[in-house]
């Protein structure tokens, strides 16, 4: 695909990774579309780069749905969908201290549950049906981790980017009758906010693990989500991008 000219909708892009795609993306002559959360932040967006966006919660199922109609009855359907919208609620599946045995949070179990595997889910049908309705030759490409694995702490997490990456697969495989490719990304532990919230003395020691010796940038995953645009071949795949590390 040629990335001059074309529609993209990033969820989660008004800041982080998804924002950093956005910015790349227009600067490519592409026409990026913002979804997320956080007002303010759609501003901030807007204000630096130009960027258009609009609040939408990607776990609400009527809202994602009424966002894909009109933005497809003003611009066309999109070319290109990225489903970076993502969160973490970390905590150990059991956990003794002292007496007492604490369980993993049901609401942590949720609230995951709910952005990273069904907003990811409900965008992705809403662009592939606006995609097929309009004979849309698009790509969705969704943002994995290299958590898919299971890593510890994660259970929530981890099992959102395995079901991620199935459903990438099971995607592509459909939707490949109408020129539709679906790919994925398994980014390893990248310089950003998310990865900020961890202790330092912990990430000082997760950087000991990652072979490359050193976190990625957000410019590197980047450079994946415009070669899975460019590359007309790829399809059904996780890149993962992690500098050597595995889980
Ligand atoms: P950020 O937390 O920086 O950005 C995520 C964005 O998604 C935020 O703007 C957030 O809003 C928004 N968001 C959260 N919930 C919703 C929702 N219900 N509807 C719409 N938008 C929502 O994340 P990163 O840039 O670090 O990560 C982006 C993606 O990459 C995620 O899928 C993540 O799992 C994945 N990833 C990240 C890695 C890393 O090292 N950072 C490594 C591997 C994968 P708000 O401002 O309210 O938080």
């Amino acid at each position: 695909m040629e990335i001059l000219g074309k529609k993209v909708v990033i969820t989660g892009g008004a800041r982080g990774m998804g924002k950093k795609f956005a910015v790349d993306l227009k600067n490519l002559g592409a026409k990026p579309f913002v979804v997320d959360v956080i007002e303010e932040n759609l501003h901030v967006l807007k204000n630096e780069t130009g960027i258009p966006g609009q609040v939408v919660d990607v776990t609400n199922e009527k809202g994602v749905e009424s966002f894909f109609e009109a933005y497809t009855a003003e611009n066309g359907a999109p070319d290109v969908l990225i489903n970076n919208a993502g969160i973490t609620a970390d905590a150990l599946f059991i956990k003794q201290k002292g007496d007492e045995i604490v369980k993993f949070p049901f609401s942590n179990w949720e609230k995951v549950l709910n952005v990273n595997l069904t907003g990811v889910f409900l965008c992705a049908r809403e662009a592939a049906f606006h995609m097929v309705k309009r004979g849309v030759k698009g790509v969705i490409v969704n943002i994995s981790s290299i958590s898919r694995a299971g890593n510890l702490g994660q259970t929530n997490y981890s099992a959102t980017k395995a079901a991620v990456d199935a459903m990438t697969v099971t995607w592509a495989k459909e939707l490949s009758r109408y020129g539709i490719r679906v790919g994925a990304i398994a980014p390893g532990y990248i310089n950003t906010e998310m990865v900020a919230k961890i202790r330092p003395e912990v990430l000082e020691k997760l950087i000991q693990n990652i072979p490359r010796g050193r976190l990625g940038e957000m410019e590197e995953i980047s450079q994946a989500v415009q070669f899975i645009l460019r590359n007309e071949f790829f399809s059904g795949r996780v890149l993962e991008v992690d500098g050597a590390m595995r889980i």
